[in-house]
């Protein structure tokens, strides 16, 4: 049997950073899991594409990162689609993550509202979004129920929302940390931006019955407001928590710091296992056969609407992928 606080590796650290991947680890001596994600070409593709204004752009990063996050960590083969929907500058983010690894990004906000926002400097995550909800859903195809789980947005960040969702959902205690920035190269035509976005999810599950007992009490009944008794909390998380805490944002985004080497600089002391990452890539699965199929199911009315100079155009909110039909093409088959 082999000692669990002696993580046995099977290769070298890499020095570099790994972009886009996600790579589990594992503090057995603290009870604690966890994945870090890094994303550079695949942030970079999504975000350069849609060319929001920075602030939103930087928003939509940190929710691919935690689709990324959550998405990997599935078990099932299918689809897991973070939304936000909130009455803020930014009324909605989507992101779906398709196992094992393909993933697509766009938003939608309100260009002024987003300017004056600028303007003003209240360009924090919480203030573009502003009050509503994430929910995040599990599609394993046409045929199975979809599950869903919600969580209340109230002027927090996507950070503060993925900690409320697993102590409410999961009754997992979780700490999210997100980080999205535009690198600067000096390049012979200038410099130039790239997107590159990481972060690192650190969950306590402990095995012991009496440690799981403390993070499984309900707060009961307590009025709106009122801060539930909870019992101290667990030595193990306290240590996880203040680790993972002193993380930087630019040690989860430095192309220069490897996955390993952050949870090795976290973690050497009670030791920590790394298992092999996944890779992940920016692809839509958007598809003219989709577009046909979602117009077919369509009203005659509504698809009339739609004809322009003869014929229906299509643009995938996604991708910008443009797809033009004529107008008989995507009729309703008769019933
Ligand atoms: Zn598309």
């Amino acid at each position: 049997m082999t000692d669990p606080q002696i993580a046995i590796p099977s290769r070298a650290p890499s020095a570099t950073s790994a972009d886009d991947t996600v790579m589990p680890f594992e503090v057995a001596a603290l009870d604690l899991r966890g994945r870090v994600v890094r994303l550079g070409p695949l942030v970079d593709e999504i975000l350069a594409r849609h060319a929001y204004p920075q602030p939103v752009a930087k928003l939509l990063g940190e929710a691919l990162v935690l689709t990324v996050m959550l998405g990997s960590a599935l078990k099932i083969d299918g689809r897991f689609i973070l939304q936000t929907q909130t009455d803020g500058p930014v009324r909605m983010l989507v992101v779906d993550f398709t196992t094992p690894g393909k993933v697509r990004a766009c938003a939608r906000f309100d260009k002024d509202r987003v300017a004056a926002a600028i303007e003003a400097g209240t360009v924090d995550g919480g203030a573009l979004l502003g009050k509503g909800h994430l929910a995040m859903t599990i599609d394993q195809g046409a045929d199975t129920s979809r599950y869903q789980g919600l969580v209340a947005l109230d002027g927090g960040t996507l950070e503060d929302a993925a900690h409320e969702y697993f102590l409410r959902s999961e009754q997992i205690p979780t700490r999210v940390r997100l980080a999205v920035a535009e690198e600067l190269r000096a390049g012979q035509g200038g410099a130039s931006h790239r997107w590159r976005a990481g972060g690192i999810m650190l969950q306590f599950l402990p095995k012991a019955p009496e440690r799981a007992r403390v993070r499984d009490l309900d707060p009961g009944d307590a009025p709106e407001g009122v801060v539930p008794h909870t019992l101290p909390e667990d030595d193990a998380w306290v240590e996880g928590q203040t680790l993972v805490a002193t993380v930087e944002d630019v040690e989860l985004i430095d192309p220069a710091l490897s996955s390993e080497r952050l949870v090795y600089r976290l973690f050497h002391e009670p030791g920590v296992r790394v298992f092999r990452g996944s890779p992940l890539r920016a692809e839509c699965s958007c598809s003219r056969g989709s577009v046909e199929a979602m117009l077919k199911s369509f009203s005659q009315d509504d698809r009339d609407h739609m004809v322009e100079d003869g014929k229906i155009s299509v643009t995938c909110e996604f991708c910008s992928a443009n797809y033009v039909f004529a107008p008989g093409e995507v009729d309703a088959k008769p019933s």
